[in-house]
């Protein structure tokens, strides 16, 4: 084995695509900056926060209720 020296990783941060070495010293990664790094939480925290409350309806599911109504199956109790 020669090769002993290695560059640490390197990714691309999520949200600006700036490359950010994998390193211990960077407590952003995989962020290349704390900025980037509560913008994203903060996007993240919203998404949960509407998952953990009242549960949404997402046009998939609003489609297949008109769906069912055009076809009279609202309302029928099986
Ligand atoms: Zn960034």
């Amino acid at each position: 084995m020669t090769q002993t020296h290695r560059s640490p990783l390197q990714v691309p941060c999520p949200r600006c695509r700036t490359p950010v070495q994998w390193v211990e010293e960077n407590q952003f990664r995989p962020f290349c900056s704390e900025r980037c790094k509560l913008i994203d939480l903060g996007a993240w925290a919203d998404g949960a926060h509407r998952i953990a409350g009242e549960p949404a309806m997402d046009e998939t599911e609003i489609d297949e209720m008109i769906l069912r109504a055009e076809r009279g199956e609202m309302g029928k109790d099986d």
